[in-house]
């Protein structure tokens, strides 16, 4: 394949998007490759076009190497089997849903297990169908909250996504390590870094899955290390409950005034200015019971007030909240949300109003919590555990209040912070914090969706079995972002030879005719020997910005052709690597044998 960039549909520019703040985003519009359609919304044009087919290409081949069979669904979808798992409710605000004309609900869908189980229940019905994976490599729709950095969080985006069929949970164990292995492959393929770590099973239900983030400090996912190889997004990390303390020598709780103590800071200032420890040792934030109300809104639409309850010295993380009480949204409380509980004084909550302490609570005779706001606490506070918390009086504290003696929880919650240092709940040593780009995700799903939807085979006995599934996922489009990030310098883009929309960018550079015509040669013979190549022939464009184009734009080879033609030299350029004048009639061989090379190792 040969394309001269004189008639090529490309326009780069000089400038970065006002928009944008991540390289990847900055490059690709401004090499050409994607242009902003809407927020979170992309238009591929030709360059990206072609680094996105290569991309996929990668992932079908590994999809096709596993044995699961490629399909495409449609993105408008009907909303029936989407109400039956509940999806239609519990993806919330993210789910676009649109009507048809006779008022018929539709979806954009933002991922298609419902379809996918519908599909082989349409077609299968005996255990010697399965085990069966399917996969399609399609667009999908999110109105996400916070659209951000171009292709990483888009409202469309490219996905593949598989879902594997079993009649037993050891089959489903192994279509799982197979997927495993198989995502490990072709990111080995891209030569994009991973790392596999636990993830929330959260709304999807579901016993195991990991996800593979691509280290960077602009990803949004934080996830965790530990030296013995314990690995997990932060939403994942549960916190080892230290054992029940002993307080049998803890004296009865305490109210004090703290006329100036608004800030956990202060407080902790005043009790050691004014109630030193008998044990000598100073106060500090931890000692403190912080209670932080927030309110749920649940899939049905009812809103409930929460308080967690976390140590002073940790802050509530609002992504790990997020995923302990998904499908449920959170937001903080309001003025609103207090008028309606003036038992709860800001600034000075403590346990005794909330949840089972407070005199208000009832237990319905479906055995619910009535009357008071829930309370959940981080693990971290057991029983016999001492605290310094909110008197539920303006300007006033109390002391000495027992967990297990003067107040109770209504469960615990993981939504402290996780911080570096912290304990590996598995016991392999302190956590090291990271940041990541999730790129890939796969989820033991089991029976969830079976069950709604009914997926049943006969096995061996003529038994109806519930089929058990799994859901596996990589970010196509997120991918190629992350590929950008990782392979950019400060002059462009600089694709691996794996997935460059070209493999040889010619480049003439002068005005005499021959020159032109050396460089159509050497292209239609790199051309002819199979390589894809883009030759700038631009007439009265400089040399300088063609090669600024020719690095921007990011082909792993370059060949020069210029002044040097005239002994009888062209220079080859290698995008991440070094330049070489060589004689014009040895170019065309020893690109080819480079361009192998590239190839071979992955670079
Ligand atoms: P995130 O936590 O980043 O919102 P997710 O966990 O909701 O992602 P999955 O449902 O697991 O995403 O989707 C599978 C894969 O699709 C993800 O691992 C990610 O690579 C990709 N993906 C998800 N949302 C987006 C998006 N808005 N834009 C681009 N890629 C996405
Ligand atoms: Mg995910």
């Amino acid at each position: 394949m040969l394309k001269t960039l004189s008639s090529y549909f490309l326009r780069t520019l000089r400038e970065d998007p006002a928009d944008a703040e991540v390289n990847s985003h900055k490059l690709l519009v401004r090499a050409g490759y994607i242009r902003r359609a809407a927020p979170g919304i992309y238009t591929w044009l030709p360059l990206g076009l072609r680094l996105l087919r290569n991309v996929e290409q990668v992932v079908r081949e590994e999809m096709d190497a596993m044995g699961a069979h490629e399909v495409h669904f449609p993105g408008l979808l009907p909303a029936e089997p989407y109400k039956a798992t509940q999806r239609w409710d519990d993806y919330g605000p993210t789910l676009f849903t649109l009507q048809d004309r006779k008022g018929g609900d539709y979806l954009l869908a933002p991922t298609h297990e419902e379809m996918f189980t519908l599909l082989v229940k349409d077609m299968y019905s005996s255990y010697k169908d399965l085990p069966l994976s399917l996969y399609q490599i399609q667009t999908k729709y999110r109105d996400e909250a916070r659209p951000r950095a171009g292709l990483i969080r888009g409202r469309e985006f490219v996905m593949k996504d598989s879902y594997s069929f079993d009649v037993t949970d050891e089959g489903l164990d192994q279509s799982y390590l197979a997927h495993r292995k198989t995502y490990q492959r072709i990111f080995e393929r891209l030569g994009l870094e991973y790392v596999i770590v636990s993830a929330m099973s959260g709304a999807m239900g579901g016993s195991r899955s990991e996800e593979f983030l691509y280290p960077s400090p602009i990803g949004e996912d934080t996830f965790v290390r530990s030296p013995g190889g314990y690995a997990a997004n932060a939403e994942a990390v549960t916190t080892p409950p230290p054992s029940p303390h002993d307080a049998s020598g803890v004296p009865a709780t305490e109210v004090f005034d703290t006329p100036e103590s608004s800030t956990i800071t202060a407080l902790v200032e005043l009790l050691n200015a004014e109630y030193p420890r008998d044990d000598g040792r100073e106060w500090t934030a931890a000692d403190t019971l912080k209670n932080v109300v927030v309110a749920l809104t649940h899939p049905d639409g009812r809103r409930e007030l929460l308080i967690v309850g976390v140590p002073g010295d940790r802050e509530v993380d609002m992504k790990r909240l997020e995923a302990s009480v998904a499908p449920a949204e959170v937001e903080m409380a309001t003025d609103e949300d207090f008028e309606k509980h003036p038992e709860l004084v800001p600034g000075y909550i403590g346990p005794l109003v909330i949840g089972p302490n407070s005199p208000a609570r009832t237990i319905d005779e479906d055995g619910v919590p009535r009357g008071s706001v829930r309370y959940l606490v981080d693990p971290r506070i057991v029983e016999g555990t001492v605290w310094v918390t909110g008197a539920n009086e303006d300007r006033r504290h109390m002391m000495n209040l027992v967990m297990g003696r003067d107040f109770d929880v209504d469960g615990t919650i993981e939504a402290a912070e996780v911080r570096e240092g912290d304990p590996a709940p598995d016991g392999s040593g302190p956590l090291h914090l990271e940041r990541g780009i999730e790129i890939g995700h796969i989820f033991a799903l089991g029976r969830k969706y079976a069950k709604a939807l009914n997926l049943t085979v006969l096995d061996e006995n003529g038994k109806s079995q519930v089929v058990t599934m799994g859901s596996y996922g990589v970010g196509v489009s997120r991918v190629l972002a992350a590929l950008a990030e990782s392979s950019c310098d400060d002059r462009g883009l600089a694709w691996p030879a794996g997935i460059a929309p070209f493999d040889v960018h010619v480049l003439a550079t002068g005005k005499g005719e021959e020159v032109f015509d050396a460089a159509r040669t050497i292209s239609q013979q790199l051309d002819a020997s199979g390589l894809d190549v883009l030759f700038d022939d631009r007439r009265k464009v400089s040399a300088g910005v063609k090669f600024a184009d020719s690095e921007l734009i990011g082909i792993p080879l370059s060949i020069v052709v210029g002044r040097g033609l005239a002994e009888g030299k062209v220079e080859v350029r290698v995008r991440r690597g070094d330049r070489k004048e060589m004689p014009v009639d040895e170019v065309v061989d020893y690109v080819r044998c480079l361009h192998e090379e590239l190839i071979r190792e992955g670079r």
